[in-house]
């Protein structure tokens, strides 16, 4: 298993050639784009606009509101509004770069597009298990985030000094959110490093703290209190608590993408608990997010049981079905790993 691919100096300063000269560059990322990836992607877009090339960030799908503040946001292409125009840009570009995914299939409707791109790939990404889809890959499973690789990369470029605060904004969140609040087993003495490079190179960390966290509509909250008090479930023996919500639960609370980030970490919180999991009904499907603490592999049991992966303690995941199948499921293979939790 490859897990890890840092770039040689060779390939960076070849990269460094090609960013000499002014190109045109894609910037794509993963399906529901989070903190990292819309950090990652958009930091990278500022340093591409001061070295005066053509940038443009391609999000698979829409991605939460409370990211809608970055610096950049409202450049950013999403291929359910703008097929067109990113088709057009996908032909023109010279460069693409995947930030935050390992695997084409993470860029769901872009899929193809990004396999079939003949200009040249860079892939800079965190992920377990890379496949070998880029020309140059900087894969770190050990780093917090991708956007502590783009500050690291940026650095060996020489550029550093193009750090501006609207790259330091973008990286800043990037850290912030893929390490849960500086809270996850990733959250290295680097990350807390750069992030503080981040404030110092203008980052306001204050007000993007506010923006994330300070920012709830008060159906998101009141969908929190509910899922909390009337779907959790808690297997006792098993130290798994998960919560299950429906289309209809969704609309009650007039669901915007984004609304159930962090809620699986209330169940993960429970004293004892080392694996949570929330399941989310969609048409004809069960969206699956898996938070676990210590050795208790949350990506392996996306994978091998519903067609995802991820990180050891954060995978997500996908199951066609419904939510009583999805549960009937789950509580089956959890049985399996009775060893790995408890
Ligand atoms: P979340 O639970 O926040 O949606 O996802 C947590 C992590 O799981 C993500 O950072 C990503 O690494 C991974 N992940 C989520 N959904 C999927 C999926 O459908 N497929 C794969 N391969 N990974 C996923
Ligand atoms: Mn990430």
């Amino acid at each position: 298993m490859q897990t890890q691919k840092e770039m040689t100096k060779k390939e960076i300063s070849r990269i460094k050639e090609q960013l000499d000269s002014p190109k045109k560059i894609i910037i794509t990322t993963h399906q529901l784009p989070d903190g990292d990836a819309m950090g990652s992607s958009l930091a990278f877009y500022h340093y591409l606009l001061q070295k005066g090339h053509k940038a443009t960030v391609i999000s698979p799908s829409n991605y939460p509101n409370f990211l809608k503040w970055l610096p950049g946001n409202d450049n950013v292409l999403n291929y359910y509004l703008d097929k067109d125009l990113i088709i057009k840009r996908f032909d023109e570009a010279d460069m693409m770069f995947c930030l935050d995914y390992n695997t084409p299939d993470r860029a769901k409707g872009l899929k193809e597009l990004v396999t079939s791109f003949d200009g040249i790939k860079i892939v800079i990404d965190h992920h377990p298990d890379p496949d070998d889809f880029g020309d140059y890959m900087l894969s770190v499973v050990s780093s917090s985030s991708t956007a502590e690789l783009i500050f690291e990369f940026i650095t060996s470029l020489g550029d550093r000094g193009l750090i501006n605060k609207d790259v330091a904004a973008c990286i800043y969140t990037g850290i912030l959110t893929d390490t849960g609040s500086f809270s996850y087993g990733s959250t290295s003495a680097n990350a807390h490093y750069i992030a503080g490079e981040m404030i110092k190179a203008g980052a306001d960390n204050l007000m993007i703290q506010d923006h994330i966290f300070q920012s709830n509509t008060e159906d998101r909250i009141r969908l929190l209190g509910y899922a909390i008090s009337e779907k959790l479930k808690v297997v006792k023996d098993l130290n798994v608590a998960y919560i299950m919500l429906s289309i209809e639960d969704l609309e009650k609370f007039n669901f915007q993408q984004g609304d159930t980030e962090g809620l699986v970490n209330h169940a993960l919180s429970i004293n004892k608990v080392s694996l949570a999991v929330l399941m989310t009904e969609k048409t004809g499907s069960v969206k699956f997010s898996f938070r676990s603490s210590g050795k208790c592999p949350a990506n392996l049991i996306a994978k091998e049981h519903f067609n995802g992966g991820g990180h050891r303690n954060a995978a997500g995941g996908e199951r066609s079905g419904t939510l009583q199948d999805a549960e009937t499921q789950f509580l089956a293979i959890i049985l399996n790993y009775k060893d790995k939790l408890t």
